[in-house]
């Protein structure tokens, strides 16, 4: 099996454009879902295409009221970035070791499209975009558009990651959580990234979504709507509940080797109504 190791972007794209290859950026996902016990080398299906070298899928930028993370930067380049917002860099800096990190990158961590991929809860409530590049096309997908279910996205296999992008945030009240088995290189047994807007005591927006509790994190805009533009004495015990439950439909977690459904379902409920606790106090 011939992989290449490409001097640049283009040369990736052509070579994309006429071989099926798996392109590879940091390997901490594929090197585990494709390690043999007794061989030293994975058994990739396709041809590796090597990615983690080329400069043009490298850095954070801000341009144009946007801040751009190119899709090889690596984990704990975010995690230091001041550029990155700080819902991004928490829930970054709790993922994995710090050698993971040094290898993982942003595009892995969303192609995986894991269940528990602890950056794309943060991803869905910052609305980001995804960029993906072939040789002769641009395509730009809302982060909840590209990703389908576990393991799976609409990257087709002529694409490459190329960028995520999304609007600097501008909210004055945010939630992070994951809670896992320990504090440090566990997997999320479920996630909570949240922001809000509170104007003038009205809270102009209102943005969550749940890791690791469903096939793909939750974000459900029209519950959402139903608190965005309400003013925080409206803000009451009943209005938490009722959101609560109209939540609890869509939480629908499985049981598995890192934690059990009920707990996991209660405990995303608990948080869910922390974070609104948190809006109403300040
Ligand atoms: C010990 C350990 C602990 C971990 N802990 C966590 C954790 O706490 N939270 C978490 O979310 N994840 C965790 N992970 C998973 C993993 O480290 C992350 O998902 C990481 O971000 C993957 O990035 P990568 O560059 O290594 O991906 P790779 O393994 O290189 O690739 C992953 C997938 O993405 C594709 N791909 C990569 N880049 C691109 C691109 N630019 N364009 C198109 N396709 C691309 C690959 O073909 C492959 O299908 C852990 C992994 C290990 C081994």
């Amino acid at each position: 099996m011939e992989g290449l190791i490409p001097e640049s972007l283009n040369e990736a794209l052509d070579a994309l454009s006429k071989e099926r290859f798996i392109p590879v950026a940091g390997g901490t996902d594929l090197m585990v879902r494709y390690k043999r016990w007794k061989n030293l080398t994975p058994a990739l299906p396709y041809p590796p295409l090597f990615i983690s070298q080329l400069k043009e899928l490298k850095g954070i930028y801000r341009e144009n009221g946007e801040i751009i993370i190119k899709s090889a930067t690596e984990l704990s380049e975010i995690e230091k970035s001041p550029l990155v917002p700080s819902i991004l860099r928490k829930a970054v800096s709790q993922m994995a070791s710090p050698g993971i990190r040094n290898m993982g990158t942003i595009g892995g961590n969303i192609q995986n499209a894991s269940p528990a991929g602890d950056t794309l809860p943060p991803l869905y409530v910052l609305d980001a975009r995804v960029v993906l590049l072939s040789k002769n096309e641009r395509r730009c997908l809302y982060i909840y558009e590209f990703i389908k279910g576990p393991g799976k996205t609409e990257r087709l296999d002529n694409e490459i990651i190329y960028e995520v992008r999304f609007k600097i945030p501008t909210h004055t009240h945010e939630f992070y959580r994951k809670v896992g088995t320990r504090k440090a290189n566990a997997l999320s047994k479920l996630s909570v990234a949240a922001l809000a807007q509170l104007n003038e005591e009205v809270l102009e927006d209102f943005r969550i979504s749940f890791g690791a509790v469903a096939p793909t994190p939750i974000r459900r805009m029209e519950i959402e709507e139903r608190i965005r533009g309400k003013a925080l004495s409206k803000l009451d015990d009943h209005l938490i509940d009722e959101i609560a439950h109209a939540y609890e439909k869509h939480i629908n977690p499985i049981t598995d080797q890192r934690s059990d459904k009920t707990y996991r379902k209660k405990v995303t409920l608990r948080l869910l109504k922390a974070f609104l606790y948190q809006i109403r106090s300040r």
